[in-house]
């Protein structure tokens, strides 16, 4: 017998309509592209999404058409996603620090009929425009006043574009489960992969995402994502915040320690978001300038796994809580937080800090396990560590046009990171597969070993990859950049970690470089560390 419940469909409008509704005054504030500081509110996001739609239903863009979206975060872009799934169709986010060729794969695989963009990437556009068949028009996020000469096909300022539509629309009613987002993994290895979200598992992992123990966020909340909206989702913060009612604060292209300093405080913000990158650049500019924070409460960092010693700068020095999360394209993206459970309630000092090192654990919408290479389900002892796979309504089952299965008998995903679960339920990456150093048959944690290492005065930057060994198949190769003026010598690298680690982890060498190379989403590039580090043979 079924119950006897509405069939509410789960569809991404619905999140501006209730925004409008209940919290219609509510700001959303963003730093322009063109730069001076804009305020709107959901009301004013919702009107002009209706024109979004009305314009885009009025172009022939049909259910599941792709709408490509290349742009940083602020108003306008916001408006589009809402537009774009309101006409039926699906908002693409590209990377815009991707390679131009790879730019062109994803839109071409994408099959984007349209790009909407900020005037910073015309002449990325125009330099690939004529590899990109199925676009039939751009869009670029400014008005008439700011909008450039271009050679781009039928190019329009978004703010012309709009004004000629009058946003008497209503949404396009489509399955819950229809398309409503795209975004490519950066795909180190071989080409980007799409992961194609629905209307109902983005508003199912919104909802999970703003709740309690992972985001929090209330109608009180006033939250500044600096991870971009091209970046995995934005991490649910386009949809969550509306959601929940809260200010949302859009800091455009400006991610500097300064600017986004500057809006934090201006703004009130209350939460953040972003991955290590800009939180190192953010207390690098708090040190510098013997600032501290007035309103900021939480601060969020994901993407790639978190210093203990930044954890501990900003909850120490500036006294913000840190949540330590992790997740991936593939999850929504959030898979796991790390905020403080009722069983680790009385944790203190260096045991707190240990834990709030860990990625965390899951919402109710992830199930999480890990496995031997046998598929054998390994103990949740916080020792044994194993392929980390995850199930859940929001995770990939598939990837767009792909008839590759990716998951396993039992419907899991792996997700390609090894992982230790502690007896709380507690996760910790201890390494992505791929990179984690093979000793002798033993696991070395690259990422346990850069944390220490990023700990020691002087060093701004540690990365480590796994070299080849005659008699132990790999062993760890410690690459750090300095801080400028700073100077750390082997000697001391070695003296700061011996003694926190086994012995048999540490580094057989260390190597001094001028930068080291980041992907497109801001993560150390191992791939192509290992590559430049091809020739080097261990002293
Ligand atoms: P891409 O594959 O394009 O870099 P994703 O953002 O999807 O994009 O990357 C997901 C991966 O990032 C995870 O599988 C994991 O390896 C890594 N990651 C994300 N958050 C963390 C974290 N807090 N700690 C360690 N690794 C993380």
């Amino acid at each position: 017998m079924l119950g006897l419940m509405q069939d509410w469909p789960l569809l991404i409008p619905k999140i501006i309509d209730h925004a409008e509704r209940q919290h219609g005054t509510r700001e959303v504030v963003s730093r322009s592209v063109e730069g001076p500081i804009h305020r709107t509110t959901y009301a004013g996001v919702r009107a002009r999404a209706l024109k979004v739609a009305q314009r885009l239903a009025g172009e022939g863009v049909r259910e599941g058409d792709r709408i490509a979206t290349l742009a940083w975060n602020t108003w306008r872009h916001l408006e589009s996603w809402y537009g774009i799934t309101g006409a039926g169709a699906v908002y693409h986010t590209v990377n815009p620090r991707l390679f131009p060729d790879q730019i062109v794969w994803i839109i071409n695989h994408a099959e984007d009929r349209m790009v909407m963009t900020d005037l910073t990437f015309i002449p990325l556009l125009e330099a690939i425009a004529d590899k990109l068949p199925t676009v039939e028009r751009y869009i670029v996020f400014t008005d008439g006043a700011h909008m450039p000469a271009t050679k781009l096909k039928n190019a329009i300022a978004y703010e012309d574009w709009i004004a000629g539509v009058d946003g008497d629309f209503r949404w396009k009613e489509v399955d819950e489960r229809a398309a409503a987002g795209l975004c490519y993994t950066s795909g180190t290895t071989g080409n980007p992969k799409g992961v194609l979200y629905s209307h109902r598992s983005n508003v199912l992992h919104s909802l999970c995402a703003s709740s309690g123990d992972c985001l929090s966020i209330g109608s009180k909340t006033t939250i500044l994502p600096v991870v971009p909206l091209f970046h995995a989702n934005s991490w649910s913060i386009a949809f969550s915040a509306p959601m929940m009612g809260a200010k949302l604060v859009m800091p455009g292209a400006k991610l500097d320690g300064a600017s986004v300093y500057e809006l934090l405080e201006s703004e009130g913000v209350t939460c953040t978001a972003g991955v290590p990158t800009v939180w190192a650049m953010l207390l690098h500019y708090l040190e510098q300038e013997k600032k501290t924070f007035s309103t900021l409460k939480r601060l969020v960092v994901g993407g790639s796994a978190a210093p203990r010693a930044m954890i501990e700068a900003f909850e120490k020095n500036y006294g913000i809580e840190v949540l330590h999360a992790w997740g991936m394209t593939e999850m929504s993206p959030l898979g796991t937080v790390c905020s403080i459970k009722h069983s680790v309630e009385d944790l203190q000092g260096e045991a707190l800090y240990d834990l709030k090192t860990k990625q965390g654990f899951p919402p109710f919408l992830i199930e999480m396990k890990i496995e031997d290479d046998s598929g054998k389900e390994l103990p949740w002892d916080g020792k044994t560590f194993g392929r980390l796979k995850v199930a859940g309504p929001a995770v990939a089952k598939a990837y767009f046009r792909s008839d590759d299965p990716i998951l396993d008998d039992e419907g899991f995903f792996d997700t390609g990171d090894v992982a230790t679960i502690d007896a709380n339920g507690y996760m910790s990456i201890t390494d992505r597969s791929k990179d984690v150093i093979k000793s002798g048959g033993e696991w070395i944690s690259s990422i346990d070993l850069e944390n220490l290492a990023v700990g020691c005065p002087g060093v701004a930057e540690a990365a480590v990859i796994g070299v080849v060994h005659p008699k132990w198949d790999e062993r760890p190769l410690l690459i750090i950049v300095q801080k400028p003026g700073s100077e750390v010598s082997r000697e001391a690298l070695l003296a700061h970690m011996s003694g926190k680690i086994a012995k048999w982890w540490m580094p057989d060498d260390v190597q001094f470089v001028q930068e080291i190379p980041h992907t497109a989403a801001g993560k150390i590039n191992k791939v192509k560390l290992r590559e430049m580090f091809a020739a080097y043979t261990l002293p």
